[in-house]
């Protein structure tokens, strides 16, 4: 199958949910077109992730992308000084009227900030605890199941996966590669399909190789390619936020050059009888703080 781009929207803050999605759905009803939106449900922690993060490497990245333009200047102080305000709780309206615009609602985190520091490292029992309370509001606000999460940062080991398998999932999209698969784990292969992100972000491109905003959209129209479906992530914060008119730029040029976007479970729908067994496995990542799940052609041990 070839020229499709799967569209991810990751939404990690209270403003990229009330601010940046409503853009978003804005400039995709505009091009006519729908996309899988990952909400963050609880509290907005990521101050506290920013700050925790902040080493040199991780402080030379906040400059190159200029986080609190793309994230507001709230976000600094956001999870910090007090509690983090409830995302989900006062966002229901937004929620609801992205899934009545067509748009497909997946479950990216009760909250963000922890699931991206300790998901992977949590008790069996905590894990389904973060599912569990997420879950339980988005399908509440949705009045139906939720089909697919994807985990914050592509932080994902075989434990995870593990507790994913016990919540009705149909797919996934935990990790980066280039093509969809059902991951194996302990040598048996898990009936959810994994769709993995096949193109670098927003902020991993910027600032590298000569990357800047002005040439940005040439060279990430210069990834895609037809040997295999594309998919990408944009981020309510930065594509809803400061890069809008790029993203909606982009998205002209794509579907003029012929470019079909679709929902990731569109795609999921596409290959689910097809797609073949595989293996994730954490490693570096260019442009990522951290290591992140990325697929891999043979088995290997992981925690
Ligand atoms: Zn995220």
């Amino acid at each position: 199958m070839s020229g499709i781009i799967a569209l991810r929207i990751d939404v990690d803050t209270l403003r990229g949910t009330s601010h940046g999605v409503p853009e978003l759905c804005r400039i995709f009803k505009k091009h006519d077109v729908c996309g899988t939106f990952y909400f963050s449900v609880g509290p907005d922690n990521m101050g506290r992730h920013l700050w925790r993060m902040l080493r040199p490497s991780f402080a030379w990245k906040m400059m190159r992308t200029n986080a609190a333009g793309l994230y507001g200047p709230e976000i600094v102080l956001m999870g910090t000084a007090w509690p983090g305000i409830n995302i989900g709780k006062h966002n229901v309206g937004v929620i609801r009227e992205t899934m009545n615009a067509g748009h497909e609602i997946g479950f990216h985190a009760w909250d963000h900030h922890k699931s991206q520091a300790n998901l992977m490292t949590m008790s069996e029992k905590n894990m389904r605890r973060e599912f569990e309370r997420g879950l339980g509001f988005l399908r509440s606000v949705a009045g139906g199941e939720i089909a697919s999460s994807a985990s914050p940062g592509w932080r994902t080991n075989d434990r995870l996966l593990e507790v994913k398998a016990e919540f009705p999932f149909v797919y996934n999209s935990d990790c980066r590669g280039e093509t969809p698969f059902y991951p194996v784990v302990k040598g048996k292969k898990l009936a959810q399909l994994q769709i993995p992100v096949t193109l670098p972000t927003y902020d991993e491109m910027l600032g590298r190789d000569g990357v800047t905003d002005a040439n940005y959209n040439d060279r990430q129209i210069a990834l895609l390619t037809q040997s295999h479906p594309n998919v990408l992530t944009v981020h309510a914060e930065a594509e809803g936020g400061r890069c809008a008119a790029m993203f909606d730029e982009y998205l002209t040029r794509v579907l003029a050059a012929g470019w079909r976007v679709v929902t990731l479970g569109e795609l999921a729908a596409e290959v689910r009888d097809t797609a073949p067994a595989g293996y994730m496995q954490l490693d570096d990542f260019p442009g990522r703080e951290g290591q992140l799940a990325v697929q891999k052609q043979s088995p290997t041990q992981q925690g």
